[in-house]
């Protein structure tokens, strides 16, 4: 059924090229290039590069799971507009891969965000329709090499602007840089032998690896599986057997996946508390203090600082 659907919009989107113009209310018609990025933290991260020296339109708003995504015909004539293409790859935005391809096809600079990171430091993935996990993000000095990437890509795609963008995107990686030594200082105040984190789906592996922290999943790498029955009582045990006191939600993810977790842990005798919504794969809203890729790297250390050392 994805698949007609997605058949359908590519034929949508047939349509759009032909009528030829069709312009987002963020890509005004100002002699400036026009950037499309999938997710929230690429278009944060375009943003920062930019500055105001190009236009940035970003697809996916808060709450959105990119592994389900398909675009919308509105997002192909922004990918028709677009003068380079921002994605995260790795097989995150599963539903759009036709269309990047089509786009890459017609001659479009499109940029692979998880391509700039060595092989050796991407985690496999066993559970997904790809090689790699794709929730690169979630470490902060890997995110950086894709950062670095996109700037080079949109440097040759607007050299005019080239030193401006070397500069937002240095002060940019700084700051980034700030975000993970304080993720490291407070992760640290949780005890050693609970420094577990407990999430609806395996969106963290990068955040572990990065930390030394353990995650667990409810779900796998995709949210594009269901969680068994088997899954929510092995993960209730550990949680009982290790007296993990608290487990979180996600932005992205359904909270019945989560709380499912938290009635067979207390069927085996351990109150677990929801520890609050931790944000994975898509950014929050406005004012949410985590609607920027650094707001969501704080709002999540916090959040599981406060949680894991309430008592
Ligand atoms: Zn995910």
């Amino acid at each position: 059924m994805k698949f007609n659907i997605t058949t359908l919009l590519l034929a949508a989107f047939t349509a759009i090229v032909l009528s030829a113009c069709n312009t987002t209310p963020d890509q005004a018609d100002n002699g400036k290039i026009n950037i499309v990025a999938t997710t929230g933290q690429i278009g944060d991260a375009m943003q920062n590069i930019a500055g105001g020296a190009a236009n940035v339109t970003t697809l996916l708003g808060p709450g959105i799971d990119p592994h389900l995504y398909v675009p919308t015909e509105s997002n192909l004539g922004a990918f028709s507009n677009a003068d380079i293409i921002v994605y995260n790859g790795l097989h995150l935005e599963a539903q759009m891969l036709r269309v990047l391809e089509q786009m890459e096809g017609r001659g479009k600079v499109v940029v692979e965000m998880g391509a700039a990171i060595p092989a050796e430091q991407l985690l496999s993935d066993t559970s997904s329709g790809g090689s790699y996990d794709p929730h690169v993000w979630n470490s902060p000095p890997r995110w950086s090499m894709g950062i670095v990437q996109a700037t080079q890509a949109l440097q040759q795609t607007d050299p005019d602007n080239a030193e401006i963008y070397q500069q937002n995107s240095e002060r940019y990686l700084a700051e980034i840089a700030d975000a993970d030594a304080y993720i490291r200082t407070e992760l640290e105040k949780i005890p050693a032998e609970i420094r577990v984190m407990i999430t609806a789906h395996d969106a963290f592996g990068y955040y572990a690896d990065e930390y030394d922290i353990q995650v667990l999943g409810l779900q796998g790498i995709s949210t594009e599986s269901e969680a068994s029955t088997a899954d929510v009582q092995e993960l209730a045990a550990f949680i009982a057997d290790n007296k993990i006191p608290a487990i979180f939600v996600e932005s992205s993810v359904p909270v019945r996946t989560i709380e499912s977790v938290k009635e067979a842990s207390r069927q085996l005798g351990h109150e677990v508390i929801i520890g609050g919504e931790l944000y994975s794969d898509a950014l929050g809203v406005a004012d949410s203090g985590a609607d920027t890729y650094i707001g969501m790297l704080r709002h999540n250390v916090d959040t599981f600082v406060a949680a894991m050392t309430s008592n």
